[in-house]
């Protein structure tokens, strides 16, 4: 009898401080598939679904599609857009179905629910039956729960940061689902929490303690009966009650050899918690943007405050304001502004306007800023990622214009786009050789995204809804005590 495995997609990263919700009109912008829909010729390369998809068709499993939501990050999920997900995935367990595989974020959140794909799972367990397998594969920077770990058989994370074995970690929980489903191995999972979040800009295979800790995943993998390992720093912009950072190790039937080596992890996480909450590098926008122009050129700034890819909308003005400052230099950003980007698409080309951009108050990070700039181009606005975390996915800018004032370019859109390489630059019909100072909104991914076109790498400690400096957002449901809010001691 041929072995019928459901295969779905749901990742959304959810950043509760961005304003907003993700709804389903969002995930249609980078491919919303449901059912017959979902083909295996239509996702990329480098994905989760991917490879699984790929390792159990090689298999001669017969694999039938469910959903593919994407949105890479975002204000947490709409109701609507969640029940959506839940449902599509629960109408196609049927009796016939003998395993599930599920390429999940983690660290999603929804209207009244704080652990969308622990109650996700939990509905699948219910509907499925005991004795049938999960998979799940999901990012490194998930919330794990114990609803999650409850709920599934097998659990594996993505091993880097930036994000480059998506489909590594797919095919491991493949390959994990179809030993469990031939009685090659009898999955067991643990998870140890620390009460713990930092910021991510520390978050980097190429950094220490981070790519240690990393790295403590694969040994434990190398012991006998040991089927996966995987650490969690969860991403910190989510005010949720079961916040922490984990590890979760997946081992053959030894529950105790999964607990020990589950902690041995976090206990080595745990004795270099200030290690990731340090902040002594980073300066504000004005001075980051001086030390990048002196700099060898181009240079790439990060806004951290606004970053997209950690769930923010991009509407920061911090770079701009500090570049209205010298608008001789060869400076590009981009800004979402809904109206400025309606306003400037309804100028022709060539025309100068006076907008505003920024919906901001005062000394807010989206402070409204007055400018007068051309309007150089309407672009169509298409773009594909080209750094490893999305690499092949779309993004749309929307309504939107490229704007100039002397030699700054800003692009004025009001969809919202990860600014991790080039893509919206390109999008813009920007060439990056000309630039001297490009911007980017994110903390580490950037790196990657940029190295083909950037000589130097700054990250300003800016303000906004994925700050470094924790310490600035107002959590209200996170637990207590958490570092670093608050002091724990060994
Ligand atoms: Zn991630």
């Amino acid at each position: 009898m041929t072995t019928r495995v459901l295969v779905g997609q749901f990742l959304l990263e959810a950043n509760t401080f961005a304003s907003g919700q993700t709804g389903l009109s969002d995930f249609e912008k980078t491919g919303l598939w449901i059912g017959k829909d979902l083909k295996r010729s239509k996702l990329p390369e480098e994905d989760e679904l991917s490879a699984a998809w790929d390792f159990f068709e090689t298999a001669e499993w017969e694999v039938v599609p469910s959903i593919r939501a994407w949105m890479g990050a975002g204000p947490p999920i709409s109701e609507t857009a969640f029940k959506t997900i839940v449902e599509e995935i629960l109408d196609r367990i049927e009796e016939s179905i003998s395993c599930i595989f599920l390429s999940l974020h983690g660290a999603s959140a929804a209207k009244n629910e704080y652990d969308p794909e622990g109650h996700l799972l939990k509905k699948v367990r219910q509907k499925l039956g005991s004795e049938k397998p999960i998979a799940v594969s999901l990012d490194c920077h998930a919330g794990i729960t114990p609803l999650m770990i409850n709920n599934a058989d097998i659990i594996t994370g993505y091993r880097t940061v930036p994000h480059i074995d998506l489909s590594r970690t797919g095919k491991q929980a493949a390959e994990l689902l179809y030993q469990t489903m031939n009685k090659v191995i009898e999955p067991v999972m643990y998870a140890s929490y620390k009460p713990m979040i930092g910021p991510a800009h520390r978050q980097d295979n190429n950094y220490e303690p981070f790519g240690s800790l990393m790295n403590m995943c694969e040994i434990a993998e190398k012991k006998e009966n040991v089927l996966s390992a995987a650490f969690f720093p969860s991403h910190p912009w989510r005010d949720v009650p079961e916040l922490s950072w984990s590890s979760v190790v997946v081992a053959d039937k030894n529950i105790n050899l999964a607990k020990k080596e589950a902690e041995n992890i976090t206990d080595c996480l745990w004795k270099s918690r200030k290690a990731f909450t340090e902040i002594t590098d980073l300066e504000p926008m004005s001075e980051t943007l001086a030390a990048a122009l002196s700099a060898p050129l181009p240079a790439v700034i990060a806004d951290a405050g606004d970053s997209p890819s950690g769930g923010s909308l991009g509407d920061s003005t911090e770079l701009l304001r500090s570049a209205l400052k010298c608008t001789n230099r060869h400076i590009w950003m981009t800004i979402l502004d809904v109206e400025a980007a309606q306003t400037a698409s309804d100028t022709k080309v060539n025309e100068e306007i006076k907008i505003s951009l920024g919906t901001g108050e005062k000394n807010s990070f989206n402070e409204k800023t007055e400018i007068i700039a051309k309007v150089l181009s309407h672009p169509e606005g298409t773009l594909e990622y080209e750094a490893s975390l999305a690499k092949g996915k779309r993004g749309h800018l929307g309504k939107c214009a490229l704007l100039g004032i002397e030699n700054l370019r800003i692009i004025v859109h009001d969809q919202p786009v990860m600014l991790i390489d080039a893509a919206p630059y390109k999008a813009a019909g920007l060439i990056p050789d000309d630039a001297e100072v490009i911007q980017a909104k994110s903390h580490t991914t950037f790196r990657s995204g940029f190295q083909k076109i950037s000589k130097s790498f700054f990250v300003s400690n800016t303000p906004g809804p994925t700050p470094i400096d924790l310490t600035n957002l107002d959590y209200v449901n996170r637990p207590h005590p958490l570092h670093p809010f608050e002091i724990i001691n060994d």
